[in-house]
């Protein structure tokens, strides 16, 4: 497979500095509100805190892939003498819990580093974390070409797992014959 050259976006994480505030989440789903910026539910946020206040644990962590199976373990982390457990760490929208899905039909959510048109100088979550704890970084890196799964090929994969392959077909074809129809009145 051919290489080609890809620009690598990632945020850096020092939990240690988190204070629980969920700027982040605010800024997160005010941005990807539609239309932009008219609503904030945290519960829509790509990033989330994980929160153990009274044994002050506060750990960032952004949404990564839909999965359709859960993984058969349930590992814990003992990091600094505190304990996090089960899937604290973990990125995925998985069946095993509500983490990550929009609150409303369950579709996984995803960071997508606030790509947008005209281009952010940081994503949003970085630039209204007043604590430092998160750096948004850059880098040239040589990858495999390869087919990415777009977002809305993730959302469709989703809703096949939840209402089945047939209802989608079917779902879909109602919808554009009723686009056919408005479309030629
Ligand atoms: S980078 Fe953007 S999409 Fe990702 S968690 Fe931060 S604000 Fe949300
Ligand atoms: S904005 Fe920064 S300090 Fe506040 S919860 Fe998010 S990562 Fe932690």
């Amino acid at each position: 497979m051919a290489k080609v050259m890809k620009t690598v976006k990632s945020i850096k994480v020092d939990a240690d500095k988190c204070s629980g505030c969920r700027a982040c989440e605010i800024a997160c789903s005010a941005f990807h509100a539609t239309p932009k910026y008219s609503s904030i539910n945290p519960a829509r946020a790509r990033i989330q805190i994980i929160r153990y206040p009274l044994r002050d644990i506060w750990m960032p962590v952004f949404a990564g892939e839909y999965t359709p199976a859960e993984c058969m373990g349930r590992p814990s982390y003992v990091i600094d003498g505190k304990e996090y457990p089960e899937c604290d760490f973990c990125r995925a929208s998985c069946p095993a819990r509500n983490r990550f899905k929009e609150p409303d039909s369950l579709l996984p959510l995803k960071c997508d580093m606030c790509e947008s048109d005209p281009p952010e100088k940081e994503p949003l979550c970085v630039q209204w974390c007043l604590e430092d704890v998160l750096t948004y970084e850059e880098r040239e890196e040589e990858v495999e070409e390869g087919i990415e799964i777009e977002d809305v090929e993730a959302g469709l994969l989703a809703m096949v797992d939840k209402y089945g392959l047939q209802k989608i077909l079917d779902t879909a074809t109602r919808i554009s014959q009723n686009v056919v129809t408005f479309e030629s009145k």
